[in-house]
């Protein structure tokens, strides 16, 4: 595959280039997306460097790990499955430039319970009455949209993934299109397609401050050195606030405990095209079938609060059977579950968990990301050409209107 193949939004040539030398603080997905969909789409016209403060691929930042959701079922908000399907075909595409797969379709499976312990309405689905009022609302917009989806009855589901049984689940509807991507693959993919498309890369150079000056800005990078841009982008997640102070409360951040098993033995029926990825709307605790050698399942809701990325700890011992035990009610197979391994991730979330994609000055010389609220992965490669076209241009792309800081 060629870059020439990429879709639309990754391979045509920018409309309007106003800048020609773009910064781009933090080397996440974020980060990677934008200088990758900045530097194909300025054709040559744009110089872009990365500045990272660790190296892409770094265990401490939230885009590293084996797997990440991608669903086009978001809940009522109608930008968000419009961008999972952008998303789709641009992961595709990234996959196949790459030489693999980076998005694997095996399903996502939305689970409705009552009872068993498992009554609360879980975070996907405030503000919501109850998670089948959600789901009635989320399958809509994919009506509205003609995204595929099968909706299961408790004994429809039983017939097609046995593994999921629990007298507690009312129903399920399964995102057929939707699936899991490899995040670590996807960042060293990007990383290399950036290099390939002569974007120049920066690892363990911290910028320490950043500021518009008249008709561009300046980086100030640890060591007492400076850099000067046409225009930056601080894709810098729970970093952010080292940066540039958002007023108090913007953004607050949650440890996110994920829980590696072993799986158990016999457990064919819980690999990727036997299993979907399932998403468990009562509880809040998700999971993807086995993948690297582990079941990776998490508790969505949010842990410790901390006020920095750097104060995370290790989750306490009780916490990480409750994760396994709540599952394995739904999953008997995982009951008594042997866990590999943990890691300690982190949330920014923003007050109503919506991603804020803004500019910082007047002249929209300072573009930032942040707020991802753990949800932004699967939209990567869609955030990154919004914030990239708005750094280039200097005006805000239509569909980044909604996504202001309020
Ligand atoms: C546990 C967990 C589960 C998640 N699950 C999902 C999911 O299933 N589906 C989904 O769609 N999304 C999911 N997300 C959300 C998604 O992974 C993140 O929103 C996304 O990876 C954030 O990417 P980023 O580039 O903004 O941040 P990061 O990957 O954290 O990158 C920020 C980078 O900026 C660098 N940096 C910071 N400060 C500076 C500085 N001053 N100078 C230079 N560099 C700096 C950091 O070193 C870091 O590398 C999850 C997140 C977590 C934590």
């Amino acid at each position: 595959m060629e870059i020439s193949d990429l879709p639309k939004t990754l391979a045509e040539p920018f409309e309007r280039i106003e800048r020609k030398e773009i910064a781009v603080i933090g080397g996440g997905l974020i980060g990677l997306s934008t200088a990758y969909a900045a530097a194909v789409r300025g054709q040559g016209r744009v110089k872009v460097s990365i500045y990272e403060a660790a190296e892409v691929g770094h265990p401490d930042g939230a885009s590293s790990d084996v797997s990440r959701v991608f669903r086009h079922l978001n809940g009522p908000d109608p930008t968000l499955t419009t961008w999972a399907k952008e998303a789709w075909t641009m992961w595709d595409s990234l996959g196949q430039l790459g030489g693999s797969a980076i998005l694997h379709p095996i399903g996502v499976l939305f689970l409705v319970q009552q009872g068993d312990g498992t009554n609360s309405k879980g975070r996907h689905v405030r503000p919501y009455e109850s998670a089948g009022a959600w789901l009635d609302d989320s399958v809509r917009v994919l009506d509205e949209q003609k995204v595929p989806y099968r909706r299961l009855s408790a004994k429809n589901l039983e017939q097609l993934y046995p593994q999921f049984h629990s007298p507690s689940i009312e129903e399920a509807v399964l995102d057929l299109g939707a699936g899991f991507l490899e995040a670590s693959k996807a960042l060293s993919v990007l990383l290399d397609l950036c290099l390939r498309a002569g974007v120049e890369y920066h690892p363990n150079t911290r910028v320490a401050r950043v500021e518009p000056t008249v008709g561009g800005c300046l980086l100030h990078l640890e060591g007492n050195r400076e850099v000067r841009a046409d225009a930056v982008v601080v894709a810098a997640n729970g970093w952010m606030g080292d940066l540039l102070p958002l007023p108090p409360g913007t953004l607050t951040l949650a440890e996110q405990p994920l829980v590696y098993l072993t799986p158990p033995e016999k457990a064919s029926d819980l690999t990727p095209g036997r299993m979907p990825v399932f998403i468990s709307l009562n509880t809040d605790c998700y999971g993807f079938p086995v993948h690297d050698g582990t079941l990776k399942i998490a508790d969505d809701n949010p842990y410790r609060p901390i006020s920095h990325p750097d104060e995370r700890r290790e989750p306490e011992e009780g916490y990480v059977n409750g994760v396994v035990e709540t599952v394995s009610r739904f999953i008997p197979a995982l009951k008594g579950a042997v866990v590999d391994r943990t890691h300690v991730c982190f949330y920014d979330r923003s007050k109503d968990e919506r991603f804020i994609l803004d500019a910082w000055d007047e002249d929209a010389r300072i573009v930032y990301g942040c707020g991802m609220s753990g949800r932004a992965f699967k939209f990567g490669p869609v955030i990154g050409e919004r914030l990239a076209r708005f750094a280039v241009s200097g005006q805000r792309p239509p569909d980044l209107a909604e996504f202001r800081i309020r």
